[in-house]
């Protein structure tokens, strides 16, 4: 991967002129990658997507829809491999590369299945008929697709799956989007973006992609348009609090910050297989994408009796991780995103040493040779004896390859430890104990988008704490961002208006044929 990578923005269902800007730098060995292109301009595109994609995405039904996203995940999945050269680059692994490729891919497949369910229609029902009056007149909701554009802003950790988990319920919706992803690693979003264009699975006009900034794209926007947004919390606060997004409530739905937690069973002891797969778990999601995922355990948390066996359990386990150039299939695990990534990871693992004290890691690595130019991050437990009285541990997010070991006393403390997070993505929970299980969902459900119950004998097919399912919401409360995406339907709803009809039952049965 020699010849440096001219990118371009997508616009009005042209490519826009190419390169000359900001240069992209390989994670893994600091060499440049691609230059970003001048900066695009947004009134085209928004325009573009309202007068052309909006129409021509709404002319299909559903199931017309459904086919395109299957056509969509075949193209990539023809071209997977391009893909993954250009991820090893963004530091990612081949097992990372299963999880934001074939993962994104397969999100698209899972979506067009569902599409199959879906009527074929252009207004989908729902729930039942309301009877609302003794005579000849009811009640019925519908679903249509909103007349306005999608506006999706990706985070650097997953370039390809965060592209798709947003494009395929919004396509299926019936709406067309502008997508403008992290400039870290922007590269490998737009590689796969031109699959899709070459594919020829989408209409005109039904997507677009915006790299570099976002420029006054956020002040054009109006009520038939939304938002999806996944990156900080700083970040997400200052576009919700947008003048013009507030005026006009445009739609606007927040992946943030998520300070997950997983907790091993009081009534688990170091013989329980759970023990085992407990600390496995942590482990791997210490180190998969070098801990940079949005629903990663940032927070481990154990009886007190068990402190210090999971900790040895965990730390003999990272000190096998082998840590190094990506496309080794040696390697477990890979870069971070970049070294400004890396910087703000080791200033977060600062922070977190004012209440915790390093167990393994906590420092970059230098690998030596070209990847001593590379973001390498040793796989870091930190523990804290004291997480009651302690703040930073539950509000810090290292977004890397670190997470906290910390004791509960008993079981009401491990659901008060569990909600400090204020709202987080996922939880798990593995306890071969169902009165444990019992209590610690229904203390902690209202505060965790995803819970996770894993024992010795769901294990083998349990999918994993940090896989975001397509099948099921992502999304959490309060610090997390409070948005839903994905889950079926439910990741369809931001991109569809809810309407109550009232009027006689065959009237509501013509218009369920729309
Ligand atoms: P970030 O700075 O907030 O960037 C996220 C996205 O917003 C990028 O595409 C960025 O573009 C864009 N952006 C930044 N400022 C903007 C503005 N003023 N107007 C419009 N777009 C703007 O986040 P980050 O630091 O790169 O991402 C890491 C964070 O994301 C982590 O802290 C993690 O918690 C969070 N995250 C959450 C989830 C989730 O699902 N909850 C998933 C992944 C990551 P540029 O790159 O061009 O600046």
């Amino acid at each position: 991967m020699s010849d440096v990578i001219a990118l371009a923005s997508y616009a009005a269902d042209v490519w826009l002129p190419a390169g000359g800007g900001t240069e992209l730098v390989s994670a893994i060995d600091g060499s440049i990658v691609a230059t970003m292109p001048a900066e695009a301009e947004p009134t085209v595109m928004l325009d573009y997507a309202r007068r052309v994609g909006g129409p021509a995405l709404r002319a299909m039904t559903f199931q017309q829809r459904g086919k395109m996203l299957r056509a969509l995940a075949d193209a990539l999945s023809a071209r997977k491999d391009e893909l993954y050269q250009l991820s090893f680059l963004t530091g990612a692994t081949r097992g990372d590369n299963a999880f934001d490729i074939d993962g994104g891919i397969g999100t698209l497949f899972v979506y067009a299945s569902k599409a199959k369910a879906l009527p074929d229609t252009h207004v989908m029902l729902d729930g039942g008929r309301e009877a609302i009056s003794k005579g000849n007149f009811a009640g019925q909701h519908i679903l249509a697709p909103l007349s306005g554009v999608a506006v999706h802003i990706n985070a650097y950790n997953f370039p390809v799956w965060g592209m798709l988990e947003k494009l395929a319920p919004t396509l299926l919706a019936g709406v067309p989007a502008i997508v403008k992803p992290a400039t870290t690693g922007a590269y490998l979003t737009a590689a796969a973006f031109r699959i899709m264009i070459d594919s020829g699975a989408l209409p005109p006009g039904a997507v677009q992609l915006l790299l570099g900034s976002t420029g006054d794209l956020i002040n054009q926007l109006g009520g038939q348009d939304s938002v999806a947004f996944t990156g900080s919390a700083a970040t997400a606060a200052k576009l919700k609090a947008n003048p013009n997004v507030i005026a006009n409530t445009v739609r606007f739905t927040a992946e943030q910050d998520s300070l997950n937690a997983s907790v091993l069973g009081p009534e688990v002891s170091i013989e329980s297989p759970e023990f085992d797969l407990f600390v496995k778990e942590a482990v791997r999601e210490i180190t998969q994408k070098a801990g940079q995922k949005c629903t990663a355990i940032r927070r481990i948390m154990v009886s007190q009796a068990l402190l210090e066996p999971v900790q040895q359990a965990i730390v003999a386990r990272l000190s096998k991780t082998a840590v190094g150039d990506p496309r080794e299939e040696t390697t477990r695990m890979g870069a971070l995103a970049g070294l400004p990534q890396r910087d703000d990871v080791a200033d977060n693992v600062a922070r977190l040493r004012g209440e915790a004290e390093v167990v393994t890691g906590g420092e970059a690595l230098d690998l030596g040779g070209s990847l001593g130019q590379g973001a390498f991050f040793a796989p870091t437990l930190l523990r804290c004896d004291n997480p009651a009285t302690a703040e930073m541990v539950h509000a810090v997010e290292a977004f890397g390859p670190v997470s906290t070991l910390m004791p509960y006393g008993d079981l009401d403390d491990a659901v008060a430890l569990a909600n400090r997070g204020l709202g987080s993505l996922a939880m798990s929970i593995f306890s071969h104990d169902p009165v444990a299980v019992a209590a610690l969902v229904s203390g902690t459900s209202v505060f965790h988008g995803r819970i996770m119950v894993v024992d010795r004998d769901s294990a083998a097919d349990a999918t994993g704490h940090g896989a975001a399912l397509p099948h099921l919401q992502h999304g959490g409360p309060g610090r997390a961002g409070g948005g839903a995406e994905l889950g079926g339907v439910i990741g369809m709803m931001p991109y569809l208006q809810r309407t109550a009809l009232q009027a006689a039952p065959a009237t509501l049965d013509l218009l369920a044929g729309l």
